[in-house]
């Protein structure tokens, strides 16, 4: 049974279409190294998000390979997959209760380790500064955060489970640039703990990247870092 212990990722040859006739993904190969933080970018359509989607295992390639830790996805068992991977979606759902609730999601952690998260997420500060700290309503209408807010709880939710690859699709809405920037702090501190595959809509917030991939039409159209993109 495969495991998710040290968080690289494999893409060989993949090849994928909602509709198999209607290509989103071709010829797609790409090697993240454990640790490592790559970023995402392509216009509306490249197939951005599919390939969060493949590596999540809500589809299935048509063609290729993708692998983990050298391991085939469908060879790695429920459990390692929902432990070893952690994804902060586009546009989070928060529940209408507590922000320690919003990080635990049921899992019972401790408040330590819920705080552990929210330091690595960079929202400790965030949470202090609201009314009743950890323990403010995130549903009520007076304490509505903003789009990147939510992500940032939607960072430490993923964090609390000690993943060892996190998956991040920016917020397409506007961020506010003081938001932006602590989201860019807490991926530039995360750099090298966790492998980060983060699709950004600002080349701002994966200026740390060790590479960026171009995508474009489905396929890697350019690969750098920040200064050689
Ligand atoms: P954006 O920047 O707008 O988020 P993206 O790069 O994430 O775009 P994808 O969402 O991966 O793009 O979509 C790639 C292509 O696949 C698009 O043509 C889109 O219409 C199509 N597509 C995406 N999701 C589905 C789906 N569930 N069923 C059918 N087609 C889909
Ligand atoms: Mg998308």
């Amino acid at each position: 049974q495969g495991q998710v212990s040290q968080g690289a990722v494999h893409f060989k040859d993949v090849a994928f279409g909602y509709d198999a006739r209607l290509p989103v993904l071709h010829d797609l190969s790409l090697t993240i190294p454990a640790g490592s933080f790559y970023g995402i970018v392509g216009h509306t359509g490249s197939g951005k998000s599919t390939l969060l989607s493949l590596l999540l295992r809500f589809y299935t390639p048509q063609a290729g390979q993708i692998e983990i830790d050298g391991f085939p996805l469908l060879e790695i068992g429920d459990a390692a997959f929902r432990s070893g991977v952690g994804l902060v979606p586009q546009d989070p759902f928060l529940l209408a209760s507590s922000a320690r609730d919003n990080i635990d999601m049921g899992r019972k952690l401790s408040q330590e380790e819920i705080e552990t998260a929210a330091k690595a997420a960079n929202v400790h500060e965030l949470i202090l500064s609201l009314e009743n700290g950890y323990d403010t309503d995130m549903g009520e209408s007076g304490t509505r955060l903003s789009t990147g807010q939510k992500q940032l709880i939607a960072i430490a939710r993923a964090l609390a489970g000690k993943p060892r690859i996190l998956l991040l699709d920016e917020a397409t809405s506007h961020i506010d640039s003081e938001t932006e920037q602590i989201v860019q702090q807490a991926l530039s501190r995360l750099h090298g703990k966790v492998t980060m595959i983060s699709i950004a809509h600002r080349l701002s917030t994966i200026r740390d990247a060790d590479q960026i991939i171009v995508l474009n039409h489905g396929h890697i159209a350019e690969k750098g870092n920040h200064d050689e993109l």
